[in-house]
């Protein structure tokens, strides 16, 4: 039970008909709390230290707290503390927010320092005019506000050292805003297209316009109706674009059909065919046309030869015309003259003339058989080389053959061919899958390439070609892939590599290339490649991917060759 308080105010009962009286007075609710701190205050005692304070004290202790920190967990806990009467946790309080006041001073005084500084640094960009003229700018934007206020001085001055735009300066920016939207469209149309200039034109006098005049409703519509038509021309294109697909794909099944069955070209239609099935994409389309222009090359070649073999025959078959008209020459004479011994051997009376006449005739025949033989002789070396020929260009037809047909490895540099590629790269893609590991895509064209096969020679063109595969094959893990994805272009897979370390990675590559060289011919071949690396995205294609790589390759390129881009 309670203790009753006995104190010098008088008798409980006089004490509790007091506090009554002053409940009624404060018009206060008689609540047991309310009613012990009127009878304690009747008895002249000092209220209770836990005593919680009254609820409608609230908004009131909330204010105080408010004027007294802008922290607003300090200012929660100084309000709390003092609402529930916990004296200590409020001096505790009380004591943090003096430290708190000393840091703000203290996070002020380097503001206003650096502040100082900064206002007296020249910059090209920051005139002293615009510099006070942003800062007034902040300072009425955020007065009110000293943590806002602190936040933004601090970006301001940040803005002013280094030279770049005003981050809070308000939007006057519409011509640069237009300017840069009417470039976009500019490089994304046609330079050659007449309405594409007339947009471009349209547009950037509409961006004066609003610039000087704001941006009002007519305007607006004017800008929304040039961007219609600029979006009809872009359509127009993209439509353009798919229509060229359907003519190169067209292309590529005449090419089918006029080939000779089972020829090494119908494969290289379907070959062709199968690259153009793929997305529209820029990889798409110049993977068809290096296919193209290999095919050109290699059927020159195969031209080449062939005539040699039509020559041949030809001149083997004048040869014979030539041999067998010098034939019948020696052998008309040769009747002729039999005919002639038969008229001297009726009329021969003595054996002595007899035998003249047959050595003759022994004399004339070996001739004729000399000729005869010599003839034969000539015209089965003739053959022979016709033959010889002949069997070359069936050679070459038949290793052009097993060069589309080949299942799974380039003939050429005995790495993975697309196919084989495809094949590895599903397996590394249901790993990822899988086991969520990271696997790096690579791209690698050898630079200046054409050049190489132009100064040295397509045969030179192709050893370098053997010797980079073999070399790159070699420097990767084992559990790397390489394949040839056409011409003088590789793609690798990296397993559980990010794209950074296989940026490294086909880095050293490149390093350790430039370091070594190959011979050809008794000369040196140097040969160097860029890359583009990316990291393959769980559940997207390998064209995609590699569109990205080719990206970074095209990066490469760009920059100076013989380098590593990531995308
Ligand atoms: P870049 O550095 O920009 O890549 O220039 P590049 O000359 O390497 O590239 P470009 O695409 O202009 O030329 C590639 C050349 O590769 C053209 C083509 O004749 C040649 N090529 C393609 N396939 C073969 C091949 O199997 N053997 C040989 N020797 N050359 C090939
Ligand atoms: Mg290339
Ligand atoms: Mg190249």
């Amino acid at each position: 039970m309670a203790e009753t308080p006995q104190t010098a105010g008088g008798a409980p009962a006089a004490l509790a008909k007091g506090a009554l009286r002053r409940l009624a007075a404060a018009k206060l609710e008689p609540t047991p709390a309310n009613f012990a701190r009127a009878y304690a205050e009747e008895a002249g005692e000092p209220p209770s230290r836990n005593e919680p304070l009254p609820a409608r004290a609230r908004p009131l202790v909330e204010r105080l707290a408010a004027r007294a920190t802008d922290d607003p967990a300090l200012r929660t806990d100084l309000a709390t503390a003092l609402l529930e009467g916990r004296y200590d946790d409020l001096q505790r309080a009380l004591d943090r927010g003096a430290d708190g006041a000393a840091a703000q001073a203290q996070a002020w005084a380097s503001l206003i320092e650096r502040l100082s500084r900064a206002l007296d640094r020249g910059n090209r960009q920051w005139t002293p005019g615009r510099k006070k003229e942003s800062l007034q700018r902040v300072l009425d934007g955020s007065r009110s506000d000293a943590q806002r206020l602190q936040q933004r001085l601090r970006q301001l001055i940040s803005a002013w050292e280094e030279g770049s735009e005003d981050p809070g300066a308000p939007v006057d920016e519409h011509p640069r805003i237009a300017g840069s939207l009417q470039q976009a469209l500019r490089a994304g149309l046609p330079p050659d297209e007449p309405r594409a200039v007339e947009l471009a034109d349209e547009l950037a006098v509409l961006a004066d316009r609003i610039h000087d005049e704001g941006a009002t409703v007519d305007l607006a519509q004017q800008v929304a109706a040039v961007c219609g038509r600029a979006e009809r021309l872009f359509a127009h294109r993209h439509q353009l674009v798919d229509e060229l697909m359907q003519l190169c794909r067209s292309l590529g099944d005449g090419l089918i059909e006029l080939a000779e069955d089972g020829s090494w070209a119908q494969g290289q239609g379907a070959s062709l065919r199968a690259r153009l099935d793929d997305t529209a994409s820029v990889r798409a389309v110049k993977a068809a046309r290096e296919l193209l222009d290999h095919t050109r090359q290699r059927q020159r070649e195969l031209r080449v030869e062939r005539d040699r073999a039509r020559d041949a025959l030809k001149t083997m078959i004048q040869h014979m015309l030539v041999e067998l008209g010098e034939l019948g020459d020696v052998t008309g004479r040769f009747n002729d003259r039999i005919a002639r011994y038969a008229g001297v051997i009726e009329a021969a009376d003595t054996l002595d003339s007899l035998a003249g006449v047959v050595r003759e005739m022994v004399g004339d025949t070996r001739t004729v058989h000399e000729v005869v033989a010599g003839t034969r002789e000539r015209l089965a070396a003739e053959h022979a080389r016709a033959g010889e020929l002949e069997s070359r260009v069936r050679e070459l037809e038949g290793e052009l053959r097993r060069l589309s047909d080949e299942v799974s490895t380039d003939v050429l540099t005995q790495v993975a061919n697309r196919r084989g590629m495809a094949t590895a790269f599903e397996a590394e893609r249901a790993r990822v899958e899988r086991d969520g590991a990271t696997l790096a895509v690579g791209l690698i064209d050898i630079d200046n390439f054409k050049k190489l096969n132009d100064t040295l020679g397509h045969a030179a063109g192709d050893v370098a070609l053997k010797s980079l595969a073999a070399r790159v094959k070699e420097w990767l893990r084992p559990v790397d892939h390489i394949a040839r994805f056409g011409g003088e272009e590789f793609v690798v897979l990296l397993p559980a590599t990010p794209p950074d370390e296989a940026q490294q990675v086909l880095t050293r590559l490149q390093r350790r290339l430039t370091a070594s060289l190959f011979m050809h011919d008794g000369r040196e071949v140097f040969v160097t490649f860029s890359a583009g690396v990316t990291g393959y995205r769980p559940g997207e294609t390998l064209d995609l991917a590699l569109e990205r790589a080719d990206e970074a390759l095209y990066e490469a390129k760009r920059t100076g060759k013989n380098r590593t881009c990531i995308a």
